[in-house]
């Protein structure tokens, strides 16, 4: 079992205010060997690509966050890409890109979010990067484009609430990941029972706030716990498979 591992496919620990060596440590030794972390401004790729030089659980996802792309003028969303693909040999993967239909209603908003969204689709394609996917009330929006332009390696976000979704994206081949909400909801919990442990991937979100608590990545053991749990296995089956599609995947 010692080289098996667990994962935070997505987390944001440039936001994180607390000491880093001890979230990293309280990680480990919950077998958490690497985190994900998530950029959503330019200003957060460049903290994030410093985090993963600094340390080696750190991995750094290049991007940017779909309601931050609507205030960029043309200018500096080529100055963005050019720094972007400059950098990507040091980023594990792009994200957090996607859509956000939620807090952007209007249309021209929403196209701006598409147009910047296949750029990226692009430029993972071309650099073989996995997509870390935001889809807030844009799912069924992020599978069309995602089909539409044929994109490979595609993890989606919290991707959870609907079974008929979730198939579909499996059927695709694509990963979802979900987060601490799997250890009360139990909607979800149903969901999770019903979806392959193939295409099973597990986050934090970190920093974010969870029961009043802020949650680190040292949570995907309890997540992963659960989640055994419910697909009647236990731990030990989870990680093996965990550092199975790690090693697929990234
Ligand atoms: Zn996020």
């Amino acid at each position: 079992m010692k080289n098996n591992f667990l994962f935070d496919v997505h987390s944001h620990i440039d936001l994180v205010e607390e000491d880093i060596n001890k979230i990293i440590l309280q990680a480990t030794k919950n077998n958490v060997q690497k985190i994900i972390s998530c950029s959503t401004t330019f200003e957060s790729n460049k903290k994030n690509l410093l985090l993963s030089n600094k340390y080696p659980q750190i991995k750094s996802a290049i991007g940017l966050y779909p309601l931050n792309v609507i205030e960029l003028n043309d200018n500096e969303i080529e100055q963005a890409f050019n720094f972007f693909k400059k950098n990507i040999s040091k980023a594990i993967a792009i994200g957090e890109i996607g859509l956000d239909f939620k807090y952007s209603k209007n249309q021209s908003e929403q196209e701006k979010q598409i147009e910047i969204f296949e750029k990226f689709i692009e430029l993972g394609k071309k650099e073989n990067k996995p997509l870390i996917l935001h889809s807030r009330y844009a799912q069924r929006e992020i599978l069309n484009i995602l089909e539409k332009n044929n994109a490979k390696k595609v993890i989606l976000h919290g991707f959870i609430e609907s079974k008929k979704l979730m198939a579909k994206a499996a059927e695709n081949d694509y990963y979802i990941s979900v987060g601490p909400i799997v250890l009360e909801n139990e909607i979800i919990q149903e969901n999770i029972i019903n979806f392959s442990l193939e295409h099973l991937l597990f986050e934090t979100d970190s920093p974010i706030r969870f029961d009043n608590n802020i949650v680190f990545p040292e949570k995907i053991k309890n997540i992963a716990s659960k989640v055994a749990e419910l697909k009647k296995t236990n731990l030990n089956e989870i990680t093996k498979l965990q550092t199975i599609l790690f090693n697929k995947i990234f």
